[in-house]
């Protein structure tokens, strides 16, 4: 049987040290992955790259790094502990276990019609599955037991005295660690309204479905901000449609995924949370199930300060200079997975070409940016040349060293994780022309440079 696209990036994946299933010597622990040596670079070039576009290239934007324990207070008054968490059903008979609104999305697309399942209670959700007679997709039984809601935080229990005292969560998301250090934030740098503040870091939901690699996993990385403004003095659909533009611009241009694979969806009166003022979701084209939630982008009005403002009895609003006059700021939240991220660019960079696979990565994201052979590894003098090669090169990139098998393997292997180039030395660059040969992975096109250009060439073709 052929295997499906998304089958084909998992097993490369594996094969290549991207990513791997969690515990796995021990029998693994549903949705949780490790990134092998591959993987790990990905990542860390997809963080980067998010925390240089989106902080350090804006003046208006400052970051964070909060604590990813914090006290449940925080979360009883974010709402999260009340209304963070999705209704699930268990198959009696096999005794899966999945989310109703899955259960009952799935069934409706593939009957090739949309039900939309935003707000509906326990009791309602087990209405349509029975009227509709859904059946297991594990075992093709109907014997569900009813629909219970369970709450997504995990939590941590300090110290040794359980109970209230004791009681922190494992934090659900990234955006309230910002709201609860707005005022330090404000008090102890120079931010003046319009300004967002950046968080980058893990965050950890109970999530009970399975599959789909690292789409949706319990522990994952947000990248989220919390753009603040004076709702009297600043156009909120300006601040919304200048991050849509850079949302858009960051996946198609940045992380070089095809436009063709993106969309925006409006979140619908009925979806969207009761005080946001719009919602959007930038979804791409996954290859299981067609598009899905890639980046959130919210106008969450002054809901969450408010919230803090309550619940802490602190005064978290600022002081407009100007007028004398104290706002509690609206703000507009872009949130993202930098995970989901990572899954998408993969997805969207493998490429078959005839007996060839390879990832077409932008090259900045890529791994490593070179890789360096000599033509054999047992001839001393190629060895010790391209050594010098590599070193050389080792200062400014990430590159990777083979001298393993022929040629051939070398590429195909260098292919597959994603390097753009591949720069062999041979007889010829000791004995003639102090030049080596860069092949470029889309193409399998060559050419031969001078030594002293190989730092050039690599920069300009970036
Ligand atoms: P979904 O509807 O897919 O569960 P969400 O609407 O709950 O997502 P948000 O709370 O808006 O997600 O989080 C912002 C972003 O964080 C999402 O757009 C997604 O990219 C990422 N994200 C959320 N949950 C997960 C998860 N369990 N695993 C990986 N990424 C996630």
């Amino acid at each position: 049987m052929s295997q499906t696209l998304m089958e084909k990036v998992a097993a490369l994946c594996k094969r290549r040290g991207f990513i791997y299933a969690g515990s796995e010597i021990y029998g693994g622990v549903a949705n949780t992955y490790d990134y092998g040596p591959m993987g790990a670079e990905l990542l860390r070039n997809i963080r980067n790259l998010w925390w240089n576009n989106f902080v350090h290239g804006r003046d208006d934007v400052v970051g964070l790094d909060a604590s990813l324990i914090s006290s449940h207070k925080i979360w009883d008054a974010s709402g999260h502990t009340a209304g963070f968490s999705d209704a699930m059903v268990d198959c009696k008979n096999c005794k899966g276990r999945y989310r109703a609104d899955h259960v009952i999305e799935d069934h409706f697309a593939k009957k090739g019609t949309e039900q939309n399942v935003e707000g509906l209670t326990p009791e309602e959700f087990k209405k349509i599955m029975v009227d509709e007679k859904i059946k297991c997709a594990k075992c093709g039984k109907i014997d569900w037991t009813d629909v219970r809601k369970f709450n997504l935080l995990f939590p941590v229990h300090l110290g040794i005295v359980e109970g209230d005292q004791s009681l922190a969560y494992l934090r659900g998301e990234t955006a309230q660690g910002i709201f609860v250090n707005f005022k330090n934030v404000v008090d102890s740098t120079r931010v003046k309204l319009p300004f967002g503040i950046a968080q980058l870091g893990k965050s950890f939901r109970n999530e009970i479905t399975l599959g789909n690699s690292i789409f949706r996993t319990i522990e994952f990385e947000q990248g989220e901000i919390e753009y603040f403004f004076d709702p009297d003095k600043t156009n909120w659909e300006e601040i919304f449609n200048g991050f849509k533009d850079s949302m858009w611009d960051f996946a198609v241009n940045k992380l070089g995924v095809n436009a063709d694979n993106l969309r925006w969806r409006v979140h619908s009166d009925d979806e969207r949370s009761f005080y946001s003022k719009r919602t959007e979701d930038l979804e791409y084209n996954y290859p299981f199930g067609g598009f899905k939630e890639l980046w959130g982008l919210a106008y969450r009005t002054d809901y969450d300060l408010n919230q803090h403002i309550k619940h802490s009895g602190k005064d978290l609003s600022i002081l407009d200079t100007q007028t004398n006059k104290k706002v509690v700021p609206h703000v507009i939240e872009p949130a993202v997975g930098i995970n989901r991220l990572m899954l998408m660019t993969l997805c969207d960079a493998y490429t078959e070409e005839g007996e060839r696979s390879f990832l077409k990565l932008k090259p900045s994201l890529a791994p490593y940016r070179a890789a360096v052979f000599p033509l054999l590894a047992n001839k001393p003098e190629l060895v010790e040349k391209a050594r010098e090669i590599y070193k050389t090169l080792q200062k400014d990139f990430r590159v990777a060293w083979d001298d393993r098998g022929n040629i051939g393997k070398r590429y195909a292997s260098q292919d597959e994780i994603g390097t753009p180039y591949c720069i062999t030395i041979d007889f010829d660059t000791l004995e003639k022309d102090q030049k080596v040969t860069i092949r470029f992975r889309d193409s399998a096109a060559q050419e031969r440079i001078a030594i002293d250009q190989i730092k050039d060439y690599l920069i300009q073709n970036t």
